[in-house]
C-alpha cells in the first residue's frame, strides 16, 4: 500500500507553494488508493507560531485535500489519529535520540563542541578563498571517550553526520531522474541540536521509516538535502523511499513566490474570495497537465488522471490572470446558493446587508448575487456590483453623465413615474416587458431610450441585465430613483 505525506513546519500559514505539494500528494494518493498522513515539523524550536498548525489545517480543510492519518482538529482541538504517532515532531523526541545514538555508537556520526564564533570563522575563511562554506570535520576526530568526558564536564555539543569523504551518492527522482551527488560536496550535517532537538534532517528520515511511507513528494528546495536522508537510510540498513522533487512555484520574473510581492498564503486568496474549487484547480495546472489539457477539472477528475510523468522538471508560473480565468469559472458554475453564501459576508462587512436583511431577503439577494456574478474573478469584487441597488441616490458614474442630458430624458422620467402609477407591484413577467410600455408611452427606441433609463435608475452605462433590476429594484426604489435624479 502506498503511504504519503504532507509534513510542513507550522510557520504561522500554508504558502500555496506548499498546498500544491499537499495537492500532488493526495492526487497521487488517492489515484493508487493509498494513505495520506499529514505530519508536523516543528523541530525548530526558534520559528514556534502560536495558532499555526490550526491555521495549516484549516487552510487544507478548506481546499478539499483530506488526509487520513496524523493531526487532525476536531472541535477547534488538535488530536491525532494513526498507528504511528506522535505525528507532531517536538512529541517524538526520545525516538531520535534512540537513534542518534545508534548513529554515533555505529560510528556514522560524532559529537561536535564547536563554538559558534569559530564555525563562524571557518566559514568566512572559506568565503574569502571562494569556497562553499562547510564545516570542516574539526571534531570528527574527538574520540568517543573524550567526547563523553567533555560532555559530562557540561560541555555544549551538537550530533554530526559522519559522511564517508569522497563517495558518489545515488538516487532516483520520479521528476528528476537519476541524481549523483558527491560526499566533498555536502556537509557533515547536524542531526540532533545543543538544545536536545533533531535537526528537520534526521527527524524526516527516521519519521518517514517508522511511518513507512514510500513516496517522498517535497518542493525541490529539498532535492540537495536528499543525500543527506539517502545516506542515512543507507546507514541504517532501511528501504529507501520514492522521491520525487517538485518545481517551484514561480512569479512571472521566474523568482519564488515571496510575502514581499503580494499574496503567497492560501489565506490571503481565501480572504480575497477565490473558491476552493478554483484555487487548486489553477494550482495543480502549475507544473501539470493532464494528458488531454484539459483545464477546468473537479479534483475527482484530477485524482483520475494525476501522475508524475506529466510533472514538468522546471519551475511552473503561477500567473493570476490564468488563476481568474479558472475561479470566474467556477464562480459562474457553482449554485447560486453557494456563491450567495460566499459573497454574503463581503456585503455584510461593506455594510449593505444585516442578519436579518438576509433572512427576509434571501432569494432577493440570489437573483441580485446571479445577475451580477458573470465576469467576476473573486468573490470581494462583489461589493462594487451590487452597491448600486443598496442607494436610491444614485450616483451617476462619470462617463455616463453626458448620456442624461438628451433631450428625451425628461420625457422619459415622466413616462416611467406614470407607467408605475399604474401598476401595483413589479413581477418578473411585468419587469421583461416594463421597456417596451415606457417605449410606446415615449415614442423613443433602441438606445436612445435604453441608456438614459439604465444611467437614470442604475448609474451606469453597462452592467447586468435590465429587466433583473428593474424586477429587484420593484415600485417603490425606482419612483425615489427617478425623484433624485429630478433635483
Ligand atoms: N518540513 C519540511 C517543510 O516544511 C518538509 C520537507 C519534506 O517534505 O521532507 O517543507
Amino acid at each position: 500500500e502506498f503511504r504519503l505525506r504532507f509534513a510542513p513546519s507550522p510557520t504561522g500559514y500554508l504558502h500555496i507553494g506548499g498546498l500544491r505539494t499537499a495537492l500532488y500528494n493526495h492526487l497521487f494518493t488517492k489515484h493508487n488508493n493509498g494513505k495520506f498522513i499529514l505530519r508536523i515539523e516543528d523541530t525548530d524550536q526558534t520559528r514556534f507560531v502560536e495558532g499555526a498548525v490550526e491555521n495549516l489545517i484549516d487552510s487544507l480543510n478548506w481546499s478539499g485535500i483530506e488526509h487520513d492519518e496524523g493531526v487532525f482538529i476536531e472541535d477547534g482541538k488538535i488530536v491525532e489519529k494513526g498507528e504511528y504517532g506522535p505525528y507532531i515532531q517536538s512529541k517524538r523526541l526520545d525516538i531520535y535520540k534512540k537513534y542518534v545514538d545508534e548513529l554515533v555508537e555505529k560510528g556514522h556520526a560524532y559529537y561536535c563542541f564547536c563554538s559558534k564564533e569559530r564555525l563562524d570563522s571557518v566559514r568566512e575563511e572559506q568565503k574569502i578563498k571562494g569556497l562553499v562554506p562547510k564545516y570542516d570535520g574539526f571534531c570528527r576526530n574527538v574520540s568517543l571517550e573524550e567526547a563523553k568526558e567533555r560532555i559530562q564536564n557540561g560541555e555544549k555539543y551538537v550530533v554530526r553526520l559522519k559522511l564517508p569523504r569522497s563517495q558518489d551518492i545515488k538516487f532516483h527522482d520520479l521528476v528528476r531522474g537519476d541524481i549523483t551527488i558527491n560526499t566533498d560536496d555536502i556537509d557533515d550535517q547536524v542531526l540532533l541540536k545543543s538544545d536536545g532537538y533533531p535537526t528537520y534532517h534526521m527527524a524526516v528520515v527516521v519519521d518517514d521509516h517508522l511511518m513507512k511511507i514510500t513516496h517522498i513528494v517535497r518542493g525541490e528546495e529539498w532535492l540537495p538535502s536528499t543525500p543527506k536522508h539517502i545516506y542515512l537510510y543507507e546507514v541504517f540498513g532501511w528501504e529507501k523511499p520514492t522521491y520525487v522533487h517538485l518545481p517551484t512555484v514561480l512569479n512571472k520574473e521566474r523568482k519564488k513566490l515571496s510575502k514581499r510581492h503580494g499574496d503567497v498564503s492560501v489565506e490571503d486568496f481565501r480572504t480575497k474570495g477565490y473558491l476552493p474549487e478554483g484555487l487548486v484547480n489553477y494550482l495543480a495546472l502549475v507544473g501539470w497537465t493532464p494528458e488531454d489539457n484539459q483545464e477546468i477539472l473537479s479534483m475527482d477528475e484530477m485524482i483520475e488522471k494525476f501522475s508524475f510523468e506529466r510533472v514538468a522538471k522546471t519551475g511552473g508560473i503561477f500567473d493570476k490572470d490564468k488563476l481568474d480565468w479558472v475561479n470566474g469559472h467556477y464562480i459562474r458554475e457553482e449554485s447560486i446558493e453557494r456563491i450567495t453564501d460566499i459573497a454574503i459576508p463581503y456585503l455584510k462587512e461593506a455594510g449593505l446587508i444585516d442578519d436579518r436583511f438576509i433572512e427576509e431577503n434571501r432569494k432577493w439577494l440570489e437573483i441580485l448575487v446571479d445577475i451580477v456574478r458573470e465576469g467576476m474573478h473573486h468573490m470581494d469584487e462583489i461589493v462594487d456590483r451590487v452597491e448600486f441597488m443598496f442607494t436610491n441616490e444614485v450616483e451617476v458614474e462619470n462617463d455616463a453623465i453626458e448620456t442624461l442630458k438628451g433631450e428625451g430624458t425628461l420625457t422619459i422620467l415622466k413616462a416611467l413615474r406614470e407607467e408605475l402609477e399604474e401598476v401595483e407591484k413589479i413581477d418578473e413577467e411585468y419587469a421583461d416587458s416594463f421597456m417596451k410600455k415606457i417605449q410606446k408611452r415615449t415614442g423613443i427606441k433602441g438606445k436612445n431610450l435604453f441608456m438614459p433609463t439604465r444611467v437614470a435608475l442604475a448609474g451606469s452605462l453597462h452592467g447586468p441585465e435590465f429587466a433583473k433590476i428593474i424586477y429587484l429594484l420593484g415600485k417603490q426604489n425606482i419612483l425615489d430613483r427617478i425623484d433624485y435624479i429630478e433635483k
